[in-house]
């Protein structure tokens, strides 16, 4: 990839999950990046190595609230807007849906006008939710998806969807230069181990040797990306000429129900894993899974992190993060 060395980035929810592996890759390209977070769901934790960065600044506050002065100072240098703010779990996403919504509609609307009166390059993370609980599968793009505007999850797949048409709409009259990528489930290093989602939950229960939660009868399937996959592609998203302002779906195209995950992760551990089967949540998604034919012809890109590795890694990263000492398993 080309050096963007004395450009820089603001990488909104730049100390979330996703965000935070982002940070680091753009600095390893030679931007200077200002990461922007309120983190809410989000941990300073995981900025621990990049503070240490010359290029790299921190800076703590809300997309709802007025930008903060030190980024409006930078304005001049900011060449790429990454807008990552949100939290993405459903039981956070749900905790407080009216600043979701927000989030995503004022925070987005902020971000692009950020963006206009810039010139810099503006990347909205959107996300699998705004196909909903699809009827077509796997899901391409132009699939307009099946979608509650009034359930639990509305807050963000609502949000996240308005959130697409106003990034369009700045396109459309060449008010900003945009790139909209549909996140499909993403895991690894750096997830909140109390975001309630099913991977840092399953693994984080079965280091500290507690029951697997499965939610539902574990038939319903994902497709899991790992993060190092994701960054790479939000990364070539930005910088491709080709991609126009279209949304594209990155994720990797392998399903699995949730009972192969659960099976995936105990091969990795020493000892059996005991299940609890919980109710499933109100709107869970029965499939999900994505048609990544457009970020292959446009980007060349595909995930390449067989789950196997990329599980391995997280657990080793779970197990350092609980602080537990769980012998791995002989082989
Ligand atoms: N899930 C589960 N146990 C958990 C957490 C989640 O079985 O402890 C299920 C959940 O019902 C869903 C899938 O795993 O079917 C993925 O859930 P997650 O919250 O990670 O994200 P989603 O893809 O639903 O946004």
């Amino acid at each position: 990839m080309k050096k963007h060395n004395g450009e820089t980035a603001l990488v909104a929810g730049g100390a979330g999950f996703i965000g935070s592996h982002l940070c680091r890759a753009l600095l390893q390209q030679g931007y200077r990046v200002v990461c922007l977070d309120n983190l809410l769901t989000s941990r300073r934790s995981n900025l621990l190595a990049l503070e240490a960065e010359r290029d790299f600044t921190f800076v703590e506050g809300d997309v709802l609230d007025p930008l903060p002065q030190e980024l409006c100072d930078r304005a001049g240098d900011i060449t790429r807007i990454y807008n990552l703010a949100c939290a993405a779990s459903p039981p956070l996403y749900q905790a407080d849906p009216e600043h979701t919504m927000l989030t995503n509609v004022v925070g987005t609307d902020k971000l692009l006008r950020f963006a206009e009166q810039t010139g810099a390059r503006f990347l909205l993370t959107s996300t699998s939710e705004v196909y909903g609980d699809p009827e077509r599968h796997p899901q391409v793009e132009d699939y307009r998806g099946y979608v509650s505007c009034t359930g639990p999850r509305a807050c963000y797949d609502e949000g996240k969807r308005a959130a697409e048409a106003m990034t369009l709409d700045f396109a459309r009259v060449g008010r900003a230069d945009v790139r909209v990528a549909r996140i499909f489930n993403t895991y690894g290093p750096n997830m909140n181990p109390d975001d309630g989602r099913v991977v840092s939950n399953l693994v984080c229960q079965a280091l500290l040797r507690l029951p697997l939660t499965l939610y539902g009868d574990g038939r319903q399937t994902r497709s899991f990306c790992y993060v190092a996959d994701m960054v790479q592609a939000l990364m070539l998203l930005m910088e491709s000429e080709a991609a126009g302002p279209d949304p594209i779906n990155l994720g990797n195209p392998e399903e699995l129900t949730i009972t192969e995950l659960v099976a995936a992760i105990e091969a990795i551990m020493p000892h059996p894993l005991e299940i609890i089967y919980k109710p499933l949540p109100v709107d869970d998604p029965t499939r999900r899974q994505p048609d990544i034919s457009r970020a292959r012809a446009v980007l060349g890109w595909h995930p390449e992190t067989a789950l196997s590795e990329g599980l391995a890694k997280t657990v080793a990263w779970f197990q350092r993060e609980l602080g537990r000492n769980v012998p791995a398993k002989e082989t």
